[in-house]
């Protein structure tokens, strides 16, 4: 891995700055370095390095590995607990998402109506197919744009108050107008200096430029239901992207993946999972005990007598919880038959004396039967030991 450029350089802070230095240093740099607003030529590669540099500052965790190790990765992953960003913003959401919202939508021209309620988010949670069974709280981390801390989501600094905007006077809209080899072409574009809501604070909080909201990582505690399915979701209301000046904010909808179990396939609420027994025991029938999805759950399967491979046995009620129910679904054992291990020559001659005396019950002549277990264990004693298991 390259080794990382000195974020704190380029955020121009002291290496033991606070949060809210650092979160102010970097607003201020990236109003004057956005893309939309700086004519300077390397001011797109400077606000890109200015993001990276916030984005790791800006967490703890990525923070001290980079104190610590110099990346903001550390030395082994992500901690248990967090979900690696790239989960999170599945939906292809990213700091720079972030940035276009913030800013006014990229300044891209053209009839977008001016938004000033917050976008709801998405990210996808992986669990274990356990925490799924038993239900589990989960903490996620995330960035959003929040309410600005310093003027309570107003954007309004002291005595400051909202006045129509001087730019567009107040239709959210200006004009620009571009000399092309065609001659002049005019274009309306959302307003750069209101973002299009046509109203503007006369003394804006300097934090948040007038915006009410500023980039924050949120850490949220979010309750996932026993029995949940793959692909179910959960809605925070109010935890995506806060609006602008105190309009209404998004929803964070949290898709729950169950991660796939070594030994359990779910059908529904249904948990199959392979149960082996050998061939004596699949004549006889055997009891057998093994651990259930719950934590610290003994399930016992009742493998019947005569049973063939493949059969299902069917434990009611130790499958998976069944949401806002009390009951569950079965655990369906699929029996595997495997021969016998460690047959010793008197097994193999009980064996015989059995199928002997049937054999001579049902009228067969006894020499077939002696002839066959013979060649049988004849051929057993030239394989190479290890052979007969697949
Ligand atoms: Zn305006
Ligand atoms: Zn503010």
């Amino acid at each position: 891995m390259a080794a990382s450029p000195d974020y704190y350089e380029i955020l121009g802070v002291a290496r033991d700055a606070d949060a809210k230095t650092i979160k102010r240093s970097f607003l201020r740099k990236a109003r004057t370095l956005h893309p939309d607003v700086s004519k300077e030529p390397d001011a797109e590669a400077r606000f890109k390095e200015v993001n990276e540099a916030y984005s790791v500052l800006s967490d703890e965790r990525k923070r001290s590995n980079y104190d610590r190790y110099g990346t903001p990765d550390g030395p082994g992953g992500f901690g248990a607990d967090y979900v690696d960003m790239s989960d999170i913003f599945g939906g292809g959401f990213g700091i720079n998402d972030i940035f276009d919202s913030f800013f006014g939508g990229g300044g891209s021209a053209g009839g977008r109506a001016p938004r000033t309620r917050g976008r709801d988010m998405g990210i996808t949670l992986r669990i274990t197919l356990e925490e799924a069974a038993s239900g589990c709280t989960k903490t996620v981390s995330y960035e959003r744009l929040a309410p600005c801390d310093d003027c309570g989501g107003s954007g309004a600094a002291e005595h400051g108050k909202v006045v129509t905007c001087t730019r567009c006077q107040g239709t959210g809209r200006v004009v620009e107008v571009q000399r092309t080899i065609f001659g002049q072409m005019q274009s309306q574009t959302t307003c750069p200096a209101c973002q299009g809501a046509g109203t503007v604070m006369d003394h804006p909080c300097e934090t948040c430029g007038g915006q009410g909201r500023t980039p924050s990582r949120e850490v949220v505690e979010v309750k996932i239901p026993a029995g949940v399915h793959a692909g179910q979701s959960l809605a925070l209301g109010g935890k995506g992207e806060a609006g602008v000046r105190n309009d209404r904010a998004g929803d964070l909808v949290v898709t729950v993946d169950v991660q796939a179990h070594e030994r359990f396939e779910r059908q529904g609420d249904d948990l199959f999972c392979k149960v082996e027994v050998d061939a004596l025991d699949a004549i006889v029938g055997r009891t057998l005990t093994l651990d259930g999805v719950i934590e610290g759950e003994r399930v016992e399967v009742r493998v019947p007598a005569n049973c063939a491979y493949g059969e299902r046995v069917r434990v009611p009620g130790r499958g998976m919880p069944r949401t806002g129910s009390a009951t569950r679904g079965s655990l369906i054992a699929v029996v595997q038959v495997n021969p016998p291990a460690n047959l010793a020559e008197e097994d193999l001659e009980l064996l015989r004396g059995l199928i002997r005396r049937r054999r001579a019950a049902a009228g067969v002549e006894p020499r077939d039967t002696a002839a066959d277990a013979t060649s049988s264990a004849a051929r057993e004693k030239k394989r190479p030991h290890g052979r007969r298991r697949r």
